[in-house]
């Protein structure tokens, strides 16, 4: 019977050992499972927190509803009658003159017609007109490999894409948008300039594709993501599950691969699924071949910050779900969403319940991360109060650092990932490298990249 070994249950080894389990079970092939967690609850990055009347996400808040993988495995797993969506809500930008929309008709900022880049707000007359090049500029340089900011700055102009566009992409890839390549963003950008011959027209002609779903846009679960983790972990029957056991290397055994936990026992495996983060990956193989790619592969950090007040949500400033600072303000964060506004289910009795985020690229976050819990709160207040007007005392809060565990795709990301692949085919046969430091950081790519790990080595054992 093969031995599978998964170590990390965050939801790319959630997913890869649940298709184990399913696929095996379908097939009738007796497989021995086991799923290693250094944590004493699974899920990783997805973490709901409950305080009284607030549920709050530490880490990840939602699901993009529009990806094709997710509703059938909701369906699946019998949660569709748990989803929850978000409210629909205008967002916003926080610049030196306060908060101003983003253009209804637009993708993480660019427009998608001539009106929604007529009737912004967010820039002057004299960048709309240089936006307009995007029409007769044609593209005869650019491939996906090149960055996103060169990319779109020079069809779009400079205006539209910093004040507009940068603080939107910044917000969703932790990365500055001039080292993020197309190709690991936005790639279908370069075929709507290259087939239509204008970004806006490309997007224009695709509208109802991205504007379409209007509230149902992100899924959650009435009791918080946790839901999704909970669900998947009570329908693993045939696995072991080894929850609060760290692996400290992953080797060559006699036979296939010998895991040792922290506290030296000693497991053995066929087949290894290493969806931990490429940190963990890296210490556990600790090979030199792999030094050199895993090296350069980076992470940023996060501090979340949630505070809840005794204010109605009502009387936050404007109809919308959030805001996104702009360079150049007088905020330390760089996004604020207002929780309660854009999730009922996260505050029962409709009290105000808003996330700050404070981002390592951002100007002030040498600054933050030495600051404990309660010198935190209070730069968060101090941005409540500036750019809402809220000067109440918090009911609750929640603060959360995610240190050096946000994946960065840089420009050279695709091709270290390609020589991982190589050097890991070559020197740990049937060790497979899977979840958000490689193939994709949305919690969709995550369970898509374990379903392919858990695939392959089906294929490869014939089921
Ligand atoms: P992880 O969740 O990092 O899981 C890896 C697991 O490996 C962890 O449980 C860890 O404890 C375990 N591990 C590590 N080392 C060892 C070891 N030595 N032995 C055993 N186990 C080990 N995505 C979205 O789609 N929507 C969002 O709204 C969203 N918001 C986010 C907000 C924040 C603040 C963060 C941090 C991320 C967000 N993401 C979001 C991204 C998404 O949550 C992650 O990319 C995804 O959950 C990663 O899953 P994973 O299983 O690949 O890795």
């Amino acid at each position: 019977m093969k031995k599978i070994v998964v170590i990390g249950g965050g939801i790319t080894g959630l997913s890869a050992v649940y298709t184990l389990q399913k696929y095996a079970a379908q097939a009738e092939q007796e497989m021995e499972l086991t799923l290693i967690e250094a944590g004493q609850e699974l899920g990783g990055k997805i973490r709901t927190v409950k305080d009284g009347e607030f549920i709050m996400e530490t880490g990840a808040d939602s699901i993009v509803a529009r990806k094709s993988n997710v509703a059938p495995l909701l369906e699946e797993l019998g949660l569709n009658t748990e989803v929850v969506y978000n409210a629909t809500g205008r967002s916003f930008i926080y610049t030196e003159e306060g908060l101003k929309k983003i253009p209804e008709e637009s993708l993480f900022g660019i427009p998608l017609s001539l009106e929604s880049l007529a009737t912004s707000e967010l820039v002057s007359a004299e960048g709309k007109v240089e936006a307009l090049k995007d029409f007769y500029t044609p593209n005869e340089t650019f491939t996906e490999q090149d960055s996103l900011g060169s990319f779109l700055e020079y069809f779009l102009g400079a205006e539209l894409v910093r004040k507009q566009i940068e603080p939107v992409v910044s917000g969703v890839y932790s990365g500055e948008l001039d080292d993020l390549t197309i190709a690991s963003t936005f790639p279908y950008l370069l075929q709507y300039k290259n087939e239509y011959g204008s970004l806006m027209k490309g997007l224009g002609e695709h509208k109802q594709k991205f504007l379409s779903g209007g509230s149902k846009k992100f899924i959650s679960f009435d009791t918080g993501m946790s839901e999704l983790i909970g669900t998947m972990e009570r329908k693993l029957e045939g696995v072991r599950l080894r929850k609060g056991t760290k692996v400290r290397r992953v080797r060559h055994g006699l036979e296939g691969y010998e895991i040792t936990t922290s506290d030296d026992e000693k497991l053995y495996a066929d087949y290894v699924v290493l969806a931990v983060p490429h940190q963990a990956a890296q210490a556990m193989l600790q090979h030199a071949a792999l030094d050199k790619d895993f090296d350069r592969l980076s992470n940023r950090s996060l501090i979340s910050i949630y505070a809840a007040f005794d204010v109605p949500d009502e009387q936050l400033p404007e109809d919308g779900t959030g805001f996104i600072v702009g360079k150049d303000s007088d905020l330390k964060c760089n996004a604020c969403t207002w929780t309660s506004r854009k999730w009922a289910h996260t505050s029962a009795n409709n009290r105000l319940l808003v996330r700050l985020f404070y981002k390592s690229s951002g100007a002030h976050y040498e600054e933050l991360v030495r600051m404990d819990e309660n010198q935190l709160l209070d730069v968060a207040l101090d941005d409540v109060r500036r750019s809402l007007g809220i000067t109440a005392k918090p009911v609750m809060h929640n603060v959360t650092k995610w240190m050096d565990s946000m994946p960065n795709y840089h420009l050279q990301h695709p091709q270290l990932v390609k020589s991982l692949e190589r050097t890991m085919e070559e020197q740990f046969p049937k060790v497979l490298l899977a979840g958000c430091s490689y193939y994709g950081v949305g919690i969709p790519d995550c369970i898509a990249d374990g379903e392919r790990a858990a695939k392959r080595i089906l294929e490869e054992t014939s089921i």
